[in-house]
C-alpha cells in the first residue's frame, strides 16, 4: 500500500540529504508510529507521501499509483486517498465544527444532501456529534483536533497521516485523540503517526519506524521508545 524503495530527498546539496536511501513497506490497515529528534527527516518523509516534496532519488508507490508516473492532474486523486492532519488544527475560525467538515466535501461538489448525510456521521466517530453548532474558539484543543480529524476522514481517505497531532494538548486531549486515531485504524485505515510523546509511544505498542539522520534506525512492532 506505502512503498519506498530507497528514497533519498536532498533540499540543499550543501547540506546532504534530509533523507538518505529509506526503504519502507507498510501494509493496508497498518498503524505506524514514526519517531525520531527534531531535524531527523520524519516532516520529509510525510511530504514525500503527500507530494508535497518530491525526491531526489527513489521510488514511491502509495495506493498502486506510482509517483514516477504522477501527473499534476492526478494530485487530487491522491489527495483523497491520503488524509492529514498536523499540530495546529487549520480549522477554519468563522465556521462552525459542520461546516469545518463539510467544507471539505463542498469544495469537490458534493450534495448538500449526501453532506446532511455523511457529516453527523463523521463527527460520531469523532465523538463530537453533540459539537456540530458550536465554533472553533468555544473548543478545546483535544476537541479542536477532532475536528480537523474529521474532516481529514470525511472523504473516507485510505491512509491517515497524522503529523504530531498531540503536540499542543495535555495528557488527557492527547489521549483523547489517539484513540480516535485507533477507531479510525479499527475501520480500516492505515494510520501513520508522528509523535514526541514517549508514554503515547510505549502505551500503543505499534509498530514504531525509528528515524536518525535520514535513515531508518529501527523498524520494530509492538515497540516501546527510549528517547536517547
Ligand atoms: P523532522 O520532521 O524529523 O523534524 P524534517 O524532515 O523537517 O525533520 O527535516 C530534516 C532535515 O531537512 C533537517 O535538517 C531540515 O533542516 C531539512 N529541511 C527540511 N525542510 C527543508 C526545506 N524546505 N529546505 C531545506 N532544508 C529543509
Amino acid at each position: 500500500m506505502i512503498l519506498l524503495d530507497r528514497v533519498t530527498k536532498t533540499y540543499n546539496k550543501n547540506l546532504g540529504p534530509a533523507l538518505d536511501r529509506i526503504s519502507l513497506h507498510v501494509e493496508p490497515k497498518e498503524f505506524v508510529i514514526v519517531v525520531g529528534q527534531s531535524g531527523a527527516g520524519k516532516s520529509t518523509l510525510l511530504k514525500l507521501l503527500t507530494r508535497e516534496e518530491r525526491p531526489t532519488s527513489g521510488k514511491i508507490i502509495v495506493g498502486g499509483i506510482d509517483y514516477d508516473k504522477l501527473h499534476d492532474r492526478d494530485i487530487p486523486l491522491l489527495r483523497r486517498k491520503i488524509g492529514t492532519v498536523f499540530q495546529d488544527f487549520k480549522l477554519l475560525p468563522n465556521r462552525t465544527v459542520f461546516e469545518n467538515v463539510a467544507f471539505a466535501l463542498e469544495i469537490v461538489g458534493v450534495s448538500t444532501k449526501e453532506i446532511k448525510n455523511t457529516v453527523p456521521k463523521v463527527l460520531d466517530i469523532v465523538n463530537l456529534k453533540d459539537k456540530a453548532d458550536r465554533m472553533p474558539q468555544e473548543l478545546s484543543g483535544g476537541e479542536r483536533q477532532r475536528v480537523a480529524i474529521a474532516r481529514a476522514i470525511v472523504r473516507q481517505p485510505k491512509i491517515l497521516i497524522a503529523d504530531e497531532p498531540t503536540g499542543n494538548l495535555d495528557p488527557k486531549h492527547a489521549w483523547d485523540v489517539i484513540k480516535v486515531l485507533e477507531k479510525i485504524n479499527r475501520y480500516g485505515t492505515t494510520v501513520l503517526l508522528t509523535t514526541h510523546n514517549q508514554e503515547i509511544v510505549n502505551k500503543l505498542k505499534r509498530r514504531v519506524v525509528t528515524i536518525k539522520h535520514g535513515q531508518i534506525a529501527s523498524d520494530r512492532a509492538n515497540a516501546e521508545y527510549n528517547v536517547k
